[in-house]
């Protein structure tokens, strides 16, 4: 499989923002910029309270739903926490799983990434893993080291199988939120780099079929250029997704330069 046979990828994670009726609003818009959205995988992340909102908002269309995050446990006592089987039940088929701001304020650590993966497969929900470096170890050249240490311990013990389910987001820590992003080169050396640990554990064809989404301020004007990148297969959106015209833009330019490169 060559990389242009991977459609675009993009998913809009809401964090902690929106109330019903926004979150309703925006994803309608979404689901509603036309037909060409079918081209792409469009996620929408909302908050927890808002996910039956947004399911019904994009019921019918090609726009698919996930959780921001997930407990290992499928129930039990375990006050503020939701499961693998709740999300899947209130309609999501992806998870976000080690984003930055869980690993930074909530103490997430690759061992809790590691069961939350396995917990959201068995879900069946598609984990969306995020990796990635913070300024201090990208200055001191150990970027390389970091992502390597982030995978092998956090997809320890996945088969190829699991492998073909799980999408890896790579978010430099420094440009989230930030208003900086990686170059274009900046990122693909990363995004190749873990295109090839994956075919190194799994072999070429789950490697060459793996979903690479950067992540890191993306918004419209920049999306085109990074998605041009041959590892690169869409994007994990936080601050620009909140606007739904910019937020489709982005897939607009992620799919402008598939259909160039198809
Ligand atoms: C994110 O939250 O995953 C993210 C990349 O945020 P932003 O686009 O705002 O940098």
């Amino acid at each position: 499989m060559d990389r242009r046979s991977r459609s675009p990828f993009v998913a809009g994670n809401w964090k902690m923002n929106l109330v019903l009726r926004e979150a309703a609003v925006l994803s309608r818009r979404v689901a509603e910029a036309g037909p060409w959205l079918a081209e792409c995988t469009v996620v929408l992340i909302p908050s927890y309270t808002a996910l039956g909102a947004v399911a019904g908002s994009i019921a019918g269309s090609s726009v698919a739903l996930g959780g921001q995050d997930l407990y290992w446990e499928k129930q039990g006592a375990f006050t503020g926490e939701i499961s693998g089987p709740m999300l899947k039940d209130a309609g999501c088929a992806y998870v976000l799983v080690g984003h930055s701001e869980r690993r930074q304020l909530f103490g997430e650590t690759d061992e809790t990434v590691n069961r939350k993966t396995r917990a959201a497969l068995e879900a069946g929900l598609s984990p969306i893993v995020c990796v990635g470096e913070v300024l201090a170890e990208r200055d001191a050249g150990r970027t390389l080291e970091r992502i390597d240490a982030q995978l092998a311990q956090g997809l320890n013990g996945f088969s190829g199988e699991d492998m073909a389910r799980i999408v890896i987001a790579y978010e430099p820590v420094w440009a989230i939120g930030t208003g900086r992003t990686a170059t274009p080169a900046q990122a693909e050396e990363i995004h190749a780099h873990i295109r090839r640990r994956i075919e190194e554990s799994y072999g070429n064809e789950t490697g060459a079929c793996a979903i690479i989404l950067y992540g890191g301020s993306v918004k419209p004007a920049n999306s085109y250029p990074l998605f041009k990148e041959k590892d690169i297969d869409g994007f994990l959106v936080g601050g620009a997704s909140l606007d739904a015209v910019g937020f489709v833009d982005i897939v607009r330019e992620a799919l402008r330069a598939y259909r160039e490169e198809k």
